[in-house]
């Protein structure tokens, strides 16, 4: 394989940066395992600074759903990184963010026709509660301060997302006391809980913007899936008590769960949708709100105040957007739907031994999601280490072991992946 032209510059002893230079994300850096050193990616390819290569079960935090390196989506980020790499949104426009924005418009359900772009999933997620606030604020009706959230949520790690995500057993319990409250509460997946939730919106949805959820995957809070029918009755209540809803496919969009978007498998329309992630096909930031006729309308005035003060500096990014509009094209000139499908039933296939062992709490798949859920892991960074020596690259969390792959991983790449979680979760 050619050398990569960087390769020369690269800094001495930076493989071993054990100092804490780079502050790395959720980890206590003096005992977790040091962070693998990666040169090169292709494919669903992880290469090591030592030559190993990994198979790559996570997609990187779910967004390469291409693979690595696909060569439309890199001509296209070239052929515009030439042109024009970036120019603020503020009095300003480019082609690329128009495109995508009628793009996703055109592909997603209903009248969900106007995008704001940002630069991160939690900041898309920032902007829903903030235009779901505003909403209400522009309509004239004051008090409406309060989002209903999900036990199991997560939306991200900024200070609003963290508030509508789940404290209680969440990775956020720490800032509990200190977030603005919502009300939390479980999924009406029961007629009981239905009940609850009909009753706190009856009492409160006087104090109620909006109710925010991961449709049909709560991803981050352990891969804990739900019955479309779920949704169904979030709408219902959402339009018999007058508040918004927000649907998070940060995770979800774009193909994860078999359909290009959860909402699609309950046909339901939320008011506001965040997506993130596989947007740019795991190469470049970018997220987006994107809000119904009737939200937007409440921001389309004379009134100057009515507007909605937000605009991160890298907002529709010009090189991100044309990563994304390439992404949207492989999503419409190769099978990826389909590829969903075969992931899934290899997942079924690949991960049904474990259902019989020990210490096995449950197994389930949904579109390219695998899940082996333990009753407790009781070394996680022993089980990482575990899967790096079997040359895969699997990062479980809390109790969950669990596979998002690229949806171009080849049927012996995934079985690499399967039968390295079957032999080590014998062991456990
Ligand atoms: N919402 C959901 C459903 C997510 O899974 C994530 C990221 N794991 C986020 C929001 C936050 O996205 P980001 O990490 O890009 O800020």
């Amino acid at each position: 394989m050619a050398e990569d032209s960087s390769k020369t510059q690269r800094a001495p002893g930076w493989t071993a940066d054990g100092t804490g230079h780079v502050w790395r994300p959720y980890a206590q850096m003096k005992t977790a395992n040091p962070p693998l050193p990666v040169v090169r990616t292709r494919g669903s390819r992880i290469v090591l600074a030592d030559g190993r290569e990994l198979v790559d079960g996570i997609a990187s935090w779910w967004t390469a759903c291409h693979g690595y390196n696909h060569p439309h989506i890199r001509q296209a980020v070239e052929r515009q990184l030439a042109e024009m790499p970036h120019v603020m949104l503020g009095g300003l426009l480019h082609e690329p963010a128009v495109t995508l924005a009628r793009r996703l418009a055109a592909m997603l359900p209903g009248d969900l026709d106007h995008v704001f772009f940002s630069d991160s999933g939690s900041v898309s997620v920032e902007v829903a509660l903030k235009m779901a606030l505003q909403f209400w604020i522009n309509r004239g009706v004051k008090g409406r301060s309060q989002f209903v959230a999900f036990k199991g949520g997560y939306h991200g790690d900024t200070t609003g997302a963290m508030a509508v995500s789940d404290s209680e057993d969440g990775m956020h319990a720490l800032f509990a006391g200190l977030l603005p409250r919502h009300h939390l509460v479980d999924l009406p997946d029961s007629d009981e809980r239905l009940a609850a939730l009909d009753g706190l919106l009856a009492q409160r949805g006087g104090d109620i913007a909006g109710i925010i959820v991961e449709p049909l995957v709560q991803g981050a809070g352990g891969m804990k899936f739900h019955d479309p029918a779920v949704l169904k009755r979030l709408r219902a209540l959402a339009d018999k008590y007058d508040v918004l809803l927000i649907f998070d496919e940060i995770f979800t969009g774009f193909g994860r769960t078999g359909t290009m978007f959860a909402c699609e498998q309950a046909n339901v329309v939320p008011d506001i949708i965040t997506l993130s992630k596989a947007l740019t096909g795991g190469t470049v930031g970018l997220a987006a709100t994107v809000a119904t006729k009737k939200v937007f309308d409440a921001f389309w005035s004379d009134d100057s105040a009515k507007a909605l003060m937000h605009g991160p500096s890298y907002m529709a990014n010009a090189l991100a957007c044309a990563a994304a509009n390439a992404s949207l094209d492989l999503f419409k000139r190769e099978p990826r739907l389909r590829q969903v499908g075969t992931i899934a039933a290899q997942l079924e296939q690949g991960l049904a031994p474990c259902r019989q062992m020990p210490g096995v709490k449950d197994v389930r798949v949904m579109g390219a999601i695998g899940v082996v859920e333990m009753e407790s892991v009781a070394n996680l960074n022993a089980l990482r280490a575990r899967f790096v020596d079997e040359s895969v690259f699997i990062r479980p969390f809390g109790n969950v072991v669990y596979l998002t792959p690229a949806f171009t991983i080849a049927a012996d790449e995934l079985d690499t992946l399967t039968s390295a979680i079957v032999k080590i979760v014998r062991t456990l």
